[in-house]
């Protein structure tokens, strides 16, 4: 009855341990959460305002399937000012989230049998998107070495640059990036957690001079504006490509949410950027308070520099880990496993929560390890 197109597509196991906390949870039990992907700060006071005023000016139509005009200039305005880039409104489309915008992209691009180099742990509905398509994944480790083997010993049509990385926690070193922009015909950037770097200077696809040529970039409102329900993101591209999206725009989705566009808006005006700017230092904050706990525990991980993740090695399997931490000590951890394979002694933790369940969920978790 299922289509086999659907044989390969798993579910995302992040939502098994959030089953089981949830069933925790309802019995009365108070379960520290650190394995969602999700900020726990608000979305800038003016998007709010913006959003409600715009319900109430009756802004609830269909929009233009490119997203709304003031939308996609003020975005543009912003990445040509930020990234010294030439970016005009013939390159943007505004997506309903960037999971969508991500099928768009391949969906747009790929052939059956295409190879598409991912780097290995991935974010999980990348491979599924890709053979969903009928193109094939080609796994990379997350180092130049195994890199340069993949793409020596296959005929790589696109590659994923999901820069900073989920799971890891870290921006794409240039030796990488660089590397895949010269060697790989097509690049699909996922920037989603652009902006929140710490300690290094951050580096953007949009930075490289080739951009335009054979990049889909894809960012959105949810990670670094904390605004996961408004379900924005939007696509630069070239545009033969831009056209091809809105192709698909058109048919499967005919435009993304009138008001929450609106509302989006403000998230570019200056007392949002601040806010935001803030929330980046405390999120800084909590990454150090988790490394403080790693490092006195003698844990091999990831080092951290971007995002809200971070990839510990936990040397045993980790699925079993998380499920026996959480039903025992209710603190929830997502499992290495659901982000490729040869990631099966890893768990990521999400240090987007308040300081206080982080240390508790991080005292938690190291004595329950030893
Ligand atoms: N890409 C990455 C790497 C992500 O981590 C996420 C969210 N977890 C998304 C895309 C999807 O974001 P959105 O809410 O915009 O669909």
């Amino acid at each position: 009855m299922i289509s086999s197109r659907l044989n390969n597509f798993t579910p995302f196991e992040v939502m098994e341990i959030l089953d089981i906390a949830n069933a925790l949870e309802k019995k009365g039990e108070k379960v520290i959460h650190l394995e969602i992907g999700e900020p726990d700060f608000s979305p800038p006071k003016k998007v709010i305002e913006k959003t409600i005023q715009a319900l109430k000016e009756g802004k609830t139509s269909y929009t233009s399937s490119y997203g709304i005009l003031d939308l996609r200039k003020t975005i543009v305005r912003y990445l040509n000012n930020t990234y010294k880039t030439n970016l005009k409104l013939e390159n943007i489309i505004i997506t309903p989230g960037t999971s969508l915008g991500l099928f768009y992209a391949l969906a747009a691009i790929l052939e059956k049998d295409d190879k598409v180099l991912l780097l290995n742990p991935t974010y999980p509905c990348y491979p599924n998107f890709i053979r969903f398509l009928g193109a094939q994944v080609i796994y990379a480790r997350f180092n130049l070495e195994d890199i340069k083997k993949k793409v020596k010993s296959n005929k790589i049509k696109l590659a994923i640059i999901n820069s900073p990385s989920n799971p890891l926690g870290v921006l794409v070193p240039k030796d990488i990036l660089f590397f895949l922009y010269e060697n790989i015909p097509l690049i699909v950037a996922d920037e989603i957690y652009q902006g929140l770097v710490y300690e290094t200077e951050a580096i953007s696809c949009l930075q490289i001079d080739t951009f335009l040529e054979k990049t889909i970039y894809l960012n959105g409102f949810s990670k670094f504006f904390g605004m996961t329900g408004f379900r924005l993101g939007y696509i630069l591209a070239n545009p033969k490509i831009i056209e091809a999206i809105l192709k698909l725009q058109q048919n499967l989705f005919l435009c993304p949410t009138s008001f929450a566009q609106e509302g989006a808006i403000a998230a570019f005006e200056e007392d949002s950027l601040k806010y935001i700017e803030s929330i980046k230092k405390n999120l800084n904050e909590k990454r150090k308070l988790v490394l403080s706990y790693l490092k006195q525990a003698k844990l091999d991980y990831i080092y951290p520099n971007a995002a809200f993740y971070v990839f510990v090695n936990i040397k045993r399997d980790s699925k079993k880990f998380c499920k026996s931490l959480l039903l025992k000590k209710k603190v929830a951890l997502t499992p290495g496993s659901g982000f490729g394979p040869g990631n099966e002694t890893y768990i990521r933790i999400s240090y987007a929560t308040s300081f206080k369940d982080l240390e508790e969920g991080l005292k938690r978790f190291i004595s329950f390890l030893s």
